[in-house]
């Protein structure tokens, strides 16, 4: 690899929670780990439990559980016992408007106070909390309130009368609207949570749920089709306080900001349950990014630990260096990056701005947690997502036709990445989709989709999406190596590459570049990056072809749609667009 790894100071490994990444495995167990929490009588298991009322039955009541920031510039603070009294008299509100065990509420919010006493307050009662993306319009909404049979949702007056009100009549499963703003009008079933809360019972006695009881619903970012229902269940909480600790570095005490929308599985793993578990001060910002505004909260705020994507990464590198030099982050002690294959040139930029790199780390919708990470105590390999968690198997494998699953033993060979299943926050099911969920099963492993390569010292390095890699003249090619290779070139903020039909080769590559301020698309810039890539990857690798772009596609939880890409090229239907973030053809 051309990037040089990044060896940790001792000193770093002093400060990090999981010291010595082989003893970890070896000792590691996930019932030891379960041991861990408190858990409830008989055997029983609820996240929101786990994740507010137990800090207050030892003691930490009083410790700040959510540090919220609005946009206005105002801002409010929860402690763990105001967090476990809220959801409790959201869990009694559920209960006396009838809403028992196992139904579903929906939430559909930015990021304000009422949705993480809606998420704890929903567990707590027994029900399943299913997150929705605010910026939805009112179809995406439909459809996944319509699969998700959902009965309640927590919204504010504007998203209701605009998105939902229309059509309401049509989902009469949907029994109950919740207004986190008033404005609850003459018509049935629609309530003001500000009047409601504070009426209902701030006593209420967490619901006996088993750890395989339903606690999640998680859609899928639709990066590759159709998004999915994911189910998690309760069980999941133990394998977020295992990741929160070995993969994020996360203890008690910590001011961790995960910068993931609501809306998505990070939002909620990382955004409200895992840090919560620990026992950490969660800080939530309202309004989106900024850099300048987001240097400011990590130098005001006194972050610790600090979670985002690559999108957010590479719009920090187009504004940057100097940018974040003016501000004094030397209170960040970890940070992470997941969603999408976080270029080594973001990993070093990190390291020479803010003296320590970006750890990126690798996991779906469908694991529900971190299964492969870079660790705080260990070496980082720019480039690389790292090696899997304690308790989890992982290995590159091939399908051979009649079903079998074979390990790929040879170090940095491509194949599909494949877990063992067995992790407690593994997904339970595709909601409604049974045949689609045992397809993702075989051989006794669990096929991600994901095509990567495992070099000699254990590490795991990102390919492509089985659907995105390119076949030319023989060879696979992963879009990410080419993405990152153009992303080295000075002009390129970003890049988007997919394979079109070629008729000698099969497929040849071709790039969609995004400029960094400055630089304007020109013939001249287009020779020059097409010789930059030839340079880079060799001829056989190299994108034949460049088109310029102001910006390129991406879902609203901020990954690259190369399918639209793909198919816009080649003239073919786009298929499902409910979580495109903005179009800019
Ligand atoms: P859909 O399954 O609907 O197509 P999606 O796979 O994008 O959408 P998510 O579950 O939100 O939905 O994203 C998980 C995927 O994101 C992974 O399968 C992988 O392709 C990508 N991803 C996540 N983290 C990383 C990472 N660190 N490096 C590379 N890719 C990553
Ligand atoms: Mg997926």
């Amino acid at each position: 690899m051309p990037w040089e790894t990044i060896r940790k100071r001792p000193d770093d490994k002093a400060t990090a929670v999981l010291t010595d990444y082989d003893q970890a495995r070896a000792a590691f167990t996930w019932s030891g780990a379960r041991a861990d929490l408190d858990g409830l009588p008989d055997g029983g298991l609820n996240i929101a439990y786990e994740a507010a009322d137990r800090h207050v039955a030892h003691g930490r009541g009083d410790r700040i559980a959510l540090r919220w920031l609005a946009k206005d510039g105002t801002s409010r603070k929860f402690r763990y016992c105001d967090l476990a009294e809220h959801s409790s008299r959201f869990a009694s509100l559920l209960r006396s408007l009838g809403i028992g065990k196992g139904e579903r509420v929906f939430s559909l919010l930015g990021r304000q106070p009422d949705l993480y006493v809606a998420a704890l307050g929903t567990l707590k009662s027994g029900c399943v909390f299913s997150p929705l993306f605010s910026a939805f319009g009112p179809e995406p909404i439909r459809t996944r309130l319509s699969l998700g049979d959902g009965r309640v949702l927590v919204t504010s007056e504007a998203l209701y009368r605009r998105k939902i009100e229309p059509w309401r009549h049509e989902l009469p499963g949907l029994k109950h609207v919740l207004l986190v703003d008033g404005g609850a009008g003459p018509d049935d079933g629609v309530l003001d949570l500000r009047r409601a809360l504070p009426a209902a019972s701030p006593d209420f006695a967490c619901a006996k749920t088993a750890p395989d009881d339903m606690a999640l619903l998680h859609f899928t970012s639709g990066t590759t089709g159709r998004p999915k229902g994911a189910v998690h269940v309760h069980e999941a909480v133990v394998a977020h306080h295992v990741t929160a600790r070995c993969a994020l570095d996360l203890r008690p005490g910590d001011v961790f900001w995960c910068t993931a929308d609501p809306g998505w599985v990070t939002g909620t793993s990382y955004g409200i349950i895992a840090p919560l578990t620990i026992g950490a001060t969660l800080l939530v910002d309202e309004a989106e990014f900024d850099a300048e505004r987001w240097y400011g909260i990590l130098q005001r705020e006194r972050v610790t630990i600090w979670y985002t994507a690559p999108t957010a990464i590479r719009m920090l590198l187009k504004v940057g260096a100097d940018v974040a030099r003016r501000y004094d982050l030397s209170s960040v002690r970890f940070m992470a990056s997941v969603g999408e294959p976080l270029n080594p040139e973001a990993v070093v930029w990190a390291q020479e701005t803010f003296g320590r790199p970006f750890h990126d780390n690798w996991w779906q919708t469908e694991t529900g947690g971190i299964m492969i990470a870079n660790y705080a105590s260990a070496d980082v390999k720019p480039g690389s997502m790292g090696r899997p968690i304690p308790g989890v198997e992982a290995a590159i494998v091939e399908r051979t036709a009649d079903g079998r699953v074979h390990p790929v033993e040879e170090p940095m060979t491509a194949g599909e990445l494949a877990l063992q299943p067995g992790w407690p926050s593994m997904f339970r099911g595709y909601l409604g989709e049974e045949e689609r969920y045992r397809r993702c099963f075989a051989d006794g492993w669990y096929l991600s989709g994901d095509l990567a390569m495992r070099d000699t010292d254990g590490y795991f390095w990102f390919v492509g999406r089985a659907d995105d890699v390119i076949k030319s003249a023989g060879h696979l090619i992963g879009p990410f190596e080419v993405e990152s290779a153009l992303m080295e070139h000075p002009a390129v903020a970003e890049a988007g590459v997919i394979g079109i039909p070629d008729p000698i080769a099969g497929e040849v590559v071709k790039a969609f570049v995004a400029l960094k301020p400055g630089w304007t698309p020109s013939e001249a810039l287009r020779k020059e990056l097409l010789g930059h890539g030839r340079a880079q990857l060799g001829p056989a690798v190299a994108p034949k072809a460049i088109d310029f772009r102001a910006s390129l596609p991406r879902t609203r939880s901020g990954k690259i749609m190369r399918r639209l890409l793909k198919a816009r090229e080649l003239g073919l239907p786009e298929g499902d667009l409910s979580t495109l973030e903005r179009d800019e053809r």
